[in-house]
């Protein structure tokens, strides 16, 4: 069951208007959220990020934080998504639909879609690493705003396949920003590296439950912007996002990183994430 534009549906029923703003334009805003053991994580991050993308493109929200939140409650009930399943939340708010003109018509209805579906952990992946090509970032200077307009991060991730690497790692003008779908953190002497959370990268939640867990723990951290020769020279590179959590990169542009394995700090971040997880699983 989907809900869509007011209504709950059956996936084969939900119709998209040709005139919906995030059909024709990407005018919408999204989040997608992780569900460990049937409990939302970071819910609260979520919807901040939502109304704060929302005024950042001129959209006036109709519904309050506790009805979103009611919503999405319904949703996993709906879909069985019981206190066993580890899935994901996908909502959207597309600006509504209107005759297809570019400015921002006055009166438009904010159209809400969201799904929820079970999405087993990355766990092998986590374990092994994956493998980045540095990639061009050719995406808009407004990186910071979650935005259904999503061509420039099909086009870099696939750019990144082309060349035979699982991921793309984005640099503007040799200045590495973030992945197509995560931020990156490189690990030097010790400490983390991170571009600082401006317009050129989406303000990741899980970006920010790892700055706070490697601060609580003594690892020092600096959120500022790094070159690609840095990233090469790193002795760990690593993902994160809400579905990837914390994700080494064990290889980039086809040279190993560091050793070419999993390194220490990665290991022990993915072990503070894990203790994370099971502790908010249990609020
Ligand atoms: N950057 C980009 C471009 C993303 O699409 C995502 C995934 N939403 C992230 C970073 C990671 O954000 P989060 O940790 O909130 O999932």
């Amino acid at each position: 069951m989907l809900y869509v534009g007011g209504k709950w549906v059956e996936e084969g029923e939900v119709a998209v208007h040709p005139e919906d703003r995030g059909y024709n334009f990407g005018d919408g805003i999204y989040e997608v959220v992780r569900i460990y053991k049937g409990k939302m994580y970071q819910w609260d991050a979520h919807l901040t990020r939502l109304f704060r993308s929302a005024r950042e493109i001129k959209m006036e929200l109709p519904w309050t934080a506790d009805e979103l939140s009611t919503l999405a409650q319904q949703l996993l009930e709906k879909n069985n998504i019981t206190k066993d399943v580890d899935a994901t939340l996908y909502l959207q708010v597309s600006r509504g639909i209107s005759p297809r003109v570019h400015d921002i018509p006055e009166k438009t209805e904010p159209v809400l879609m969201a799904f929820a579906r079970p999405k087993a952990r990355p766990l092998a992946d986590m374990k092994k690493g994956m493998t980045a090509q540095l990639i061009e970032d050719i995406r808009w200077l407004r990186c910071d705003i979650k935005t259904l307009n999503l061509l420039g991060a099909v086009l870099v991730k696939q750019y990144a396949k082309d060349a035979g690497a699982q991921d793309s790692i984005l640099h503007r003008n040799g200045i590495v920003t973030e992945c197509s779908s995560a931020n990156v953190f490189a690990v030097k002497n010790g400490a983390l590296y991170t571009h600082q959370a401006d317009n050129m990268i989406l303000h990741g939640i899980t970006r920010q439950v790892v700055i706070d867990l490697a601060k609580e723990n003594g690892i020092p951290v600096h959120e500022e912007a790094f070159t690609t020769d840095f990233l090469k020279q790193a002795d760990e590179v690593f993902l994160t996002s809400t579905t990837a959590e914390i994700m080494p990169l064990v290889s980039v542009d086809g040279q190993p990183v560091g050793t070419g394995a999993v390194g220490p700090l990665s290991l022990k971040l993915q072990e503070l994430f894990e203790q994370h997880i099971n502790e908010s699983v249990l609020v």
